[in-house]
Order: C-alpha cells, then sequence, then structure tokens
C-alpha cells in the first residue's frame, strides 16, 4: 500500500541529508533506521533539559542497536528562539516539520496569562489535532513522595486535547462578542447572563470523545491492562462531560465488545472476577476520581477523560509520584506525536543547568516505544532508575532525600548515560 503522504515545503529549514522521514505505511509507522527527529528546545529552562534528554536518548539508541540505530536531530524553532529567527513564535516551518517527520521531542513554552497570545503548547494540540494528551503515572523507586504508598501508582491517563473549556472559545468581559452572545441568550432562550461576563464555550462532541476512547481503550487492550475508567462530571454539566460518559460506553460496544465488558457486568455475570482477555470499563466521577486516586490508588489503570479535568488529574496524581519534575507526557494524532516536558519553563531556573530533566527524558522514552524502539527506551528507564537509586539527583528531589548528592542537570544526564553502558 502507498504511504500516507503529508506533503510540505519548509521556508528556512534543510532537511538533514543523512536522514529518513518515518512514513505511515498500511496505517503504522515505518521507521527507518535512521530517523530525523525534530526537537523544540522550549523557554526558560527548555535548552537545559531539552539537550540533556536528547544526550540520553542518542546514547541508548546507540548502545540499544551497537550502532545500527541512531536518531537524526532537526532543531526546529518556537517559543522566543521562533520570534527571534523566524519573527513568529511558532513559524509554519515547526508546524509543518513535526507533521511530516511525525514525531518530535518539545521542551517547554512560555505561555502569557490573561491576555498576549494564545497558548503556543494549546496551538501546537489543535492545529496538528494531536487529540489524546497521553500521561502514564508510575512511581520510580527512591523518588520523594507525600504519599505512604507510592508504588501503588501505576495508571495512564489518556486526556481530549482538543475540545472542553479548552477549545480557546471565549469572549473578554465587556467586548461585543460577549455582549452579543449575552443578548442571544436572554432574546433566544430567555436565560439572563450578567452583562459584565466574560464567555467562554464548552464544546464536547461524539466524534472528539470516541476517537479519545477508542485509542485508551486500544492501548489497554494491547498492554494488557486490567480496566479503563471513564471520567467526567456529568451529574453536573450532564450534555457534555454527562454525554462523554455515554459516548464512551458507546464505543466501547461498538467497537470493542468481545474484548470489554462493564463494571456492572463484572458483577452481574462473572461474580467479581474478571476474566481473562477482557478489560473492564467503568466511570466515575471526577471529583470522587481525585480522593479514589488517593485511597484506593492500586484499582485505576488505564483512564479516559475530557480536557479540563484531565489537566487537573494528570498533574495531581504526579504529584503522588513526585511531582511534575518527573512525570512524562505526549499528546498523540492518529499518527503524529509530540512528546514534551509535562511542567513548564521554571524562568527562575533559565540556564543555571540546575533542573531535574527526568520528566523530557522518560517522554523521550515514550517516544522510543511510540516508533517501536522499546530495547533503548528501557535502558532509559533502566540507566535513570539507577541514577535515583544511587542518589545523585537534581537539587529538586536531593532537598527531600536524605544522604543524597546533589547534581547539575548536564551531570544528571551523564550519571544516566554511565548507567546504560
Ligand atoms: P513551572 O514552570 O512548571 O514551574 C513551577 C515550579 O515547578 C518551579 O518553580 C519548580 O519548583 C518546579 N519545577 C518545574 N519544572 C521543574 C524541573 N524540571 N525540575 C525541578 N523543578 C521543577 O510552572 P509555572 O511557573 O506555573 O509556569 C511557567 C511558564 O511555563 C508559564 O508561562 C506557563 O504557561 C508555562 N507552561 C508551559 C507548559 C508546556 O510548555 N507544556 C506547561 C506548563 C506551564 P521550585 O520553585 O519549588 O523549585
Amino acid at each position: 500500500m502507498r504511504p500516507v503522504r503529508f506533503d510540505v515545503r519548509f521556508d528556512e529549514l534543510k532537511e538533514p541529508e543523512d536522514g529518513e522521514k518515518i512514513e505511515i505505511i498500511d496505517g503504522r509507522l515505518s521507521v527507518p533506521d535512521n530517523p530525523v527527529i525534530p526537537y523544540i528546545e522550549g523557554d526558560g529552562i527548555g535548552p537545559d533539559i531539552t539537550n540533556v534528554a536528547r544526550k540520553v536518548i542518542s546514547a541508548a539508541v546507540e548502545k540499544a542497536y551497537s550502532g545500527r540505530k541512531r536518531v537524526v536531530w532537526l532543531e526546529i524553532f518556537a517559543g522566543e528562539k521562533g520570534k527571534k529567527r523566524y519573527g513568529d513564535f511558532l513559524p509554519d516551518d515547526t508546524l509543518n516539520a513535526i507533521r511530516h517527520y511525525k514525531v518530535a521531542l518539545k521542551g517547554p513554552l512560555t505561555t502569557p496569562v490573561g491576555g498576549g497570545y494564545r497558548s503556543l503548547n494549546v496551538t501546537i494540540r489543535q492545529v496538528l489535532d494531536l487529540y489524546a494528551c497521553v500521561r502514564p503515572v508510575y512511581y520510580i523507586p527512591g523518588v520523594p513522595s507525600p504519599v505512604k504508598h507510592p508504588e501503588k501508582m501505576d495508571i495512564v491517563i489518556f486526556r481530549e486535547n482538543t475540545e472542553d473549556v479548552y477549545a480557546g472559545i471565549e469572549w473578554r468581559a465587556g467586548s461585543q462578542e460577549a455582549l452579543k452572545v449575552i443578548d442571544f441568550m436572554k432574546n433566544e432562550f430567555g436565560i439572563e447572563i450578567r452583562p459584565d461576563s466574560g464567555i467562554g464555550l464548552k464544546p464536547m462532541s461524539k466524534f472528539g470523545t470516541k476517537r479519545l476512547v477508542k485509542k485508551a481503550v486500544n492501548y489497554a487492550v494491547e498492554m494488557g491492562r486490567k480496566s479503563v475508567t471513564i471520567v467526567h462530571k456529568g451529574n453536573v454539566m450532564k450534555y457534555t462531560e454527562g454525554a462523554f460518559r455515554d459516548w464512551a460506553y458507546e464505543v466501547c460496544r461498538e467497537e470493542f465488545g468481545d474484548k470489554t465488558i462493564t463494571e456492572d457486568e463484572l458483577f452481574s455475570e462473572y461474580g467479581g472476577s474478571q476474566p481473562e482477555g477482557k478489560v473492564v470499563i467503568k466511570d466515575r466521577i471526577a471529583d470522587n476520581m481525585f480522593q479514589q486516586l488517593l485511597t484506593r490508588t492500586d484499582e485505576y489503570d488505564v483512564l479516559a477523560m475530557p480536557n479540563l479535568d484531565g489537566d487537573y488529574m494528570s498533574d495531581a496524581a504526579a504529584g503522588q509520584i513526585g511531582g511534575l519534575g518527573i512525570a512524562p507526557g505526549a499528546n498523540i494524532g492518529d499518527y503524529i506525536g509530540v512528546f514534551e516536558a509535562t511542567h513548564g519553563t521554571a524562568p527562575k531556573y533559565a540556564g543555571l543547568d540546575r533542573v531535574n530533566p527526568s520528566s523530557i527524558i522518560l517522554s523521550g522514552m515514550m517516544m522510543l516505544e511510540h516508533i517501536g524502539w522499546k530495547d533503548a527506551a528501557g535502558l532509559i528507564f533502566e540507566g535513570l532508575k539507577k541514577t535515583i537509586e544511587q542518589k545523585t539527583v537534581t537539587y529538586d528531589l536531593e532537598r527531600q532525600m536524605e544522604g543524597a548528592t546533589r547534581v547539575k542537570t548536564s551531570e544528571f544526564g551523564e550519571c544516566i548515560i554511565r548507567n546504560i553502558y
């Protein structure tokens, strides 16, 4: 079958001659031994962590495949560097390069609060239709945690990434648009909204919900996970979050009927004991889910949820296993994946070679799993785990660990590489 083509033309970017692009053949990624992988350094601490991550990833690939495979890195520009080089915080070249090469590694980008330009992170997700934000949350032994049993956490959150109140449909209080909507609501539906209100819309579609849930259930089936929990706030927002739950069950019935059972069926038909090869589909209301993650952590596995719920829950879950500095994440569409640090730009630490690069390193590990380079991914995990066991850690972990040695960002990366070799 012919590869699916995303034809692009770059303004400035030069395609590396020693690398090839990942293709899509028969609906799957076809990865050469020398794939070009674009990366965005990011703002603030971005350069400190991204470049360390690239070194660790390259070293793991070299070791895993004895030099037969390698990543050909291509820098692409966004944020401050994009503005400097292209006069644009998010140049077309950057979006086109991600489209063209299919996977990218991304450092954090600054987002102004309450005005200025729109979040570049949100824009990247929307323009490239990266509809699933995937955040695995698991414990690495030795990492300081605020809970007694952090090792009970081993979940993967699939957060819808393009809809909900994050769709970016909102108007400032007093703006013509806001006043027009307020008028419309009054005239058409007799609904009174205070005239000094800012207005935002919360669209959630059947299409958007189903493709997200499908990705989550597919993952659970392929990885032999036990359950998928649909998280929502449908008791209050019935026609958005409530519909999310209903559409989620619908897609499970339609597409995974032989591979899934509901929690009700688990008890009514199987006496509470999970049959081999079936994933249990359950649902929880979001506020309850927050406390369940703390009190019954190991009863949860894969979670699928709308955008805003997922944003909060991903960080709360990460807090339980030691915080954002250590939690990886990816934004994935049908074919394209952007793998990124889950924390922000921490501007006060920019350029100090001080912060923890684990989040982006583990995101890089996810990236290697995504392209099927699982041996290299495994080496990264083992190298990082050993480095933390040896208590050679960056300031954030050192301040909470007894007897630990504080190292710089770059030194932490070097320790991982030493442990890989
Ligand atoms: P932040 O950059 O994540 O930093 C908040 C605090 O978290 C830091 O002061 C630091 O805590 C800790 N931290 C973050 N990254 C760390 C690391 N790698 N190692 C160790 N500690 C780390 O959050 P923020 O200050 O709210 O946001 C700053 C900017 O980043 C904003 O413009 C925001 O919009 C943007 N942002 C971008 C993304 C993204 O690109 N995906 C995501 C979130 C935020 P201590 O001070 O306690 O050491």
